[in-house]
């Protein structure tokens, strides 16, 4: 592979993605490493080809339980810090997503359920456009059922709800 500097940074977020079991589809779409580099960055990083098919695509399924809405809460708002401080930064939405994806598994470790397929179509896809409203509320910019982070009313934890929510308590609370 021939590098320039530029470049080279993007790799170095591809291969921290792929430590994480993130797909290489995923290194291409949050790394924007070339498709080729991301399936050879994943062969060298884990010794076997990624996974190919269809990423996710129903972002719903973070409404199912919880678990989900509360870890896709974490996960934002931890990317919403990380994405702010390197916003200087060319790669600050790669950056942000693979110091967020990290900590999260670190923090869940055999709870987590969110993939790194399913982060990048909640983040990457919902909060493309507007990442910096993700602490004050702001939606998701699906197509529809739009969602976004809200605090439980009672133990103020961050849940990730549907958008027509005015106020929201969790089902621990209730
Ligand atoms: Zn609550």
């Amino acid at each position: 592979m021939k590098v320039s500097g530029n470049y080279a940074s993007k790799i170095d977020i591809a291969k921290e993605l792929a430590e994480l079991d993130c797909r290489a589809v995923t290194l291409t779409a949050v790394a924007r490493t070339k498709p080729a580099d991301s399936r050879q960055i994943y062969k060298d990083v884990k010794g076997t080809q990624s996974q190919s098919g269809q990423t996710p695509t129903d972002h719903q399924w973070f409404f199912a339980s919880k678990e989900r809405r509360k870890q896709a809460a974490f996960l934002l708002m931890t990317y919403a810090k990380y994405r702010e401080h390197y916003s200087s930064m060319a790669d600050s939405h790669g950056v942000a997503f693979t110091l967020a994806y990290r900590l999260y598994v670190k923090v869940a470790k055999d709870d987590a359920e969110i993939s790194g397929e399913r982060w990048q179509l909640l983040v990457g896809r919902g909060f493309e456009r507007n990442w910096r409203d993700i602490p004050k509320g702001g939606s998701t910019g699906f197509e529809y059922d739009n969602a976004k982070v809200m605090l439980c009313r009672k133990c103020q934890t961050p849940h990730l709800v549907e958008a027509h929510h005015l106020s929201y308590q969790c089902p621990t609370c209730s």
